[in-house]
């Protein structure tokens, strides 16, 4: 089938960049979560290449809504398996529920080609892994690819809140009996244990000496394990994370009041626009009311394909998962999440 006529009802028009994708099998998980597995299309193969602890973004339509959300692979690119993402329920969520209740084999889903940072490092120091409930796609990728094709050790602390929640339990028991001496693996339940506090991670790392540290999870875990890290003495360049933001801030009738902006200038594919200035537009939104087409993938400040560089004046950023502190100080934004502050604004996509 051409990748651009996608049969899946839940699906329309291919939104550019994404390619739709055959699921080939669906394996509940648990009561809350599901595992989809996908074919790419030999065409987009090379473009699907990806590394553990990397995600897609599905564009999903819901009642003629399209949504997009990013979903990180808990397949391991090093075992040669099918494309896999696994997603957790999330109380009330669209996308999670309509994928754990509607995704069937021989539907097909648009995505967009793998991206992120959240990835192994290069060193040979112990893999130690912190995660809480679904953030354990990630990691169970990365931990699959750090026994599988490396030396190191590996650790890894899973929290969830009761047993019935624990998602690829046996993967992870066989695991821990395969390479046993090499990796260590503690459950942590709420129901018996409590929430994970500083003293469960602390006494966790007892004996760990060189390694490097990777977080995902629920953003009250994710502080804890950093807090107790972090207190713990270890160096922030040592620790690794990655964030489920599913929320993006909401633009406030304050952000379109306070906007002092009268024109903004977008550079794209050799093309130069100036255009007044429309109170509480992203400059993604600015290039798009440009009849532009700037790249764009997630959408909420995660993936950073849409990433420009402000060359004049400045943009805030209603959120950020990609950017550090010197790209920011040498003007680069997700311009999905930002907002121009300053009178005029020239941003230019590389
Ligand atoms: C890089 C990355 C990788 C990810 N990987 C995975 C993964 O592997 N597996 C996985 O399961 N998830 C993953 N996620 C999270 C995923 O992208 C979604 O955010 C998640 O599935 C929730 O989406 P949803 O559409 O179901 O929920 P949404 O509809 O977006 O809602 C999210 C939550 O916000 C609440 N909410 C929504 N709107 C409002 C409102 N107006 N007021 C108050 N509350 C509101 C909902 O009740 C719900 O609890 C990842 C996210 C990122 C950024």
């Amino acid at each position: 089938m051409p990748e651009s006529s996608p049969s899946s009802p839940a699906v329309a028009a291919v939104p550019d960049g994404f390619v739709p994708l055959l699921v080939t099998d669906v394996i509940r998980e648990t009561p809350d979560a599901v595992s989809v597995e996908f074919e790419v299309p030999p065409a987009s193969r090379q473009r699907f290449r990806y590394s553990a602890g990397q995600f897609l973004t599905l564009s999903i339509l819901i009642d003629g809504t399209e949504y997009r959300r990013c979903y990180s692979m808990s397949s391991t690119p090093s075992v040669g398996e099918n494309l896999r993402v696994t997603v957790k329920r999330d109380r009330d969520g669209r996308v999670s529920n309509w994928i754990n209740d509607n995704v069937t084999p021989g539907d097909r889903v648009h995505a967009a080609p793998p991206q992120g940072r959240f990835v192994l490092d290069a060193s040979d120091r112990e893999f130690v892994a912190f995660a809480g409930g679904s953030g354990i796609t990630p990691v169970f990728s990365l931990l699959r690819s750090v026994l599988g094709k490396t030396t190191r050790s590996a650790r890894l602390f899973y929290a969830n809140r009761a047993e019935s929640s624990v998602i690829f339990a046996d993967a992870l028991g066989s695991l821990s009996d395969r390479h046993a001496g090499r990796f260590e693996l503690r459950h942590h339940l709420d129901e018996t244990h409590g929430v994970a506090n500083p003293e469960s991670i602390e006494s966790f790392l007892a004996g760990a000496a060189e390694c490097e540290f990777y977080i995902c999870g629920p953003a009250p875990f994710m502080a804890t394990v950093e807090a107790a890290l972090l207190a713990a003495g270890v160096q922030s360049e040592r620790i690794h994370v990655e964030r489920f933001a599913s929320t993006v801030p909401e633009l406030t009738a304050q952000d379109e009041a306070a906007t002092v902006t009268e024109e903004v200038t977008i550079e794209l594919d050799r093309k130069k626009v100036t255009l007044p200035y429309r109170a509480g537009y992203t400059l993604m939104q600015m290039a798009r009311s440009a009849d532009m087409r700037p790249p764009s993938s997630c959408e909420t400040g995660t993936c950073g394909t849409c990433i420009a560089q402000v060359t004049e004046g400045a943009a805030r950023l209603l959120n950020n998962d990609v950017l550090d502190d010197d790209e920011i100080a040498e003007g680069y934004v997700v311009t999905c999440q930002a907002l121009p502050t300053t009178r005029t604004v020239r941003v230019v996509y590389e």
